[in-house]
């Protein structure tokens, strides 16, 4: 058996989110320093949009979300810029499959992830979890194949365990 994790990868859907959010940004203003960058007042708008739940969210809705609340318009490169630099700083994530994002609340190391993608297909929850034996397995058909494999991106969709618990 597998050791459990220190936090549950799906977090239960009442849990008190404000210290996630918290984390979140604190990570993130330490990532962007560590890489000589500046966590600026945008990408922080941004980031907290996308860390607002465990839910993967698309740049369109981030973009309309801060249209709702911020004063003066916000042009979407801006916007995409800032979602690049996240992503850079490894603090956010992109869902391929689904062409979102989620902010990532897992305190993991990214050199090398070895991640797997878990994705709700009924309430849009992400978690991350690692596999390092998936990869393995992918590595060597790839290499059976003759193939050198650089990335390798698993994202399995199903049920988290409060929706499996609800259905
Ligand atoms: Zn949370
Ligand atoms: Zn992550
Ligand atoms: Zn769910």
């Amino acid at each position: 058996m597998r050791r459990p994790q220190s936090a549950p990868p799906f977090p239960a859907p009442g849990h008190d989110h404000g210290p996630c959010v918290k984390e979140t940004l604190a990570r993130a203003a330490e990532a962007f320093e560590a890489n000589g960058l500046r966590l600026t007042p945008l990408r922080r708008r941004v980031l907290e949009e996308v860390a607002a739940s465990h839910h993967a969210i698309g740049a369109y809705e981030i973009l309309e979300r801060l249209a709702r609340k911020e004063t003066t318009r916000m042009a979407p490169i801006s916007v995409y810029r800032a979602l690049e630099a996240l992503l850079d700083a490894g603090v956010v994530h992109r869902l391929e499959s689904r062409n979102a994002y989620f902010a990532c609340h897992a305190r993991h190391d990214h050199s090398g992830a070895r991640r797997i993608v878990l994705a709700c297909e009924r309430c849009a929850t992400v978690a991350e979890v690692a596999a390092p034996v998936a990869f393995d397995a992918i590595d060597g058909a790839a290499s059976d194949a003759g193939f050198r494999s650089t990335r390798a991106l698993v994202e399995v969709a199903g049920l988290c365990t409060a929706c499996a618990a609800a259905a």
